[in-house]
């Protein structure tokens, strides 16, 4: 969440700098008039961050997605697995490629439920995309597992925790492919934006060329005699985002860091009460983002909501915008049949409150706020 309100003077900076390097907003090209080329070198920043051999910076992270998507083959008839607590930008990525969202029941990590995957696999699953929801890892090690058993391809949407870790290793770079975003609303942003990271040459390349035209950016030609094998579409991000990509990346360590001693500082306060916290997985590291409850009491429940709009906090997503986060409110993109299956999930998340992170907000403050909601219990 908090890389737009640390925007300063240095993100002003790096957009500005590009009017005196020749005023190329494109990515591609215009070598006479330019002297830099910030996508690419954007894309290098992330890749050496997040450890991961090849990046792809593109317009968003839906657009990410379904890049990714048809880099793995996706076509009509498939069926691609996501989880019920998510965005509607995973279920619109997979409906977008004329495929079958099938949608999987969240458990106590508030992410995808590995028991649940394995008894939706059918011949027809085509890619499994788990979504590391507000700051943490959802089960890799089990999804994983599922997953290479059945010898299907794992595409982490991890639009929203840019940063956290399983075993170690950045989250987006533990599946087959991974995606971020750089929204207003993510941990670091370029105001739209997105990346993919992948391992795998293959995947680049399709990704590569699909997110612009089909352009292989053959080294033997100049761009408009390049040569093409697919067609694709314009998804390339522009360089003044990049310049601010540059920036907020930067950014990216100090951000956690500042997360969690702000996170801990309410945690410890209010830990051994009657909430019901959310369960981290197991050799995975959170960025901090979001501290998600379950409180079973609706009444003090509801007075929790008020005290933390009071006091200027809001929520995040639980319960403010839980119709555009839990899928069992998504008639307009599921069957009902798949919908009536998703009722477990919108029990559990009605019960839930998420108090966001921000870094506009004290350490103390967060610690007061823990000692107010304590007296409401
Ligand atoms: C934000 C988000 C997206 C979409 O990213 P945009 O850059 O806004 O298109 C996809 N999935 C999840 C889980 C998200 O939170």
């Amino acid at each position: 969440m908090p890389g737009f309100e640390l925007i300063n003077n240095l993100e002003k900076k790096a957009v500005n700098k590009i009017f005196s390097e020749g005023a190329v907003f494109f990515a591609h090209g215009f070598n006479k008039l330019r002297k830099k080329f910030h996508v690419r070198e954007f894309e290098l920043v992330a890749r050496k961050k997040m450890k991961s051999k090849f990046s792809l910076a593109v317009t968003s992270g839906t657009s990410a997605t379904l890049i990714a998507l048809k880099a793995l083959g996706v076509k009509p008839g498939d069926e691609v697995i996501t989880q019920s607590f998510n965005f509607i930008a995973t279920v619109e990525a997979i409906i977008e490629c004329g495929a079958k969202p099938v949608i999987v029941n969240i458990d106590d990590t508030l992410n995808m439920c590995p028991k649940d995957l394995k008894k939706v696999i059918t011949k027809k699953t085509k890619v499994i995309v788990p979504v590391h929801m507000l700051g943490v890892s959802a089960s890799m090690k089990e999804i994983l597992k599922i997953a290479k058993n059945k010898k299907i391809p794992v595409l982490e949407d991890n639009c929203e925790s840019m940063g956290a870790k399983y075993k170690k290793r950045y989250l987006g770079c533990v599946g087959d492919v991974g995606v971020v975003s750089y929204d207003y609303g993510k941990t670091i942003t370029t105001g739209e934006g997105g990346m993919i990271f992948t391992n795998n040459k293959k995947i680049f390349k399709y990704c590569k060329e699909y997110h612009d035209h089909g352009h292989e950016l053959n080294p033997k030609y100049p761009r408009g005699m390049d040569t093409k094998s697919i067609t694709g579409f314009n998804y390339r991000m522009t360089e003044l985002q990049a310049a601010i990509g540059k920036v907020q990346i930067k950014r990216l360590d100090y951000i956690i860091k500042e997360n969690k001693k702000r996170y801990e500082s309410i945690f410890n306060e209010v830990k051994n009460s009657s909430l019901i916290f959310r369960k981290i997985p197991k050799e995975t590291d959170q960025i901090f983002d979001t501290l998600i409850f379950k409180c079973l009491n609706k009444s003090k429940r509801k007075k929790i909501v008020k005290l933390l709009n009071k006091k200027g906090f809001g929520t995040k997503n639980l319960p403010d915008a839980i119709k555009w986060h839990c899928a069992y409110y998504w008639d307009h993109a599921l069957r009902s049949k798949q919908i009536k299956k998703l009722k477990k999930t919108k029990d559990l998340l009605e019960l839930s409150i998420a108090i966001p992170i921000w870094l506009s907000k004290t350490v103390s403050s967060y610690k007061s706020l823990g000692k107010e909601i304590l007296k409401l219990l």
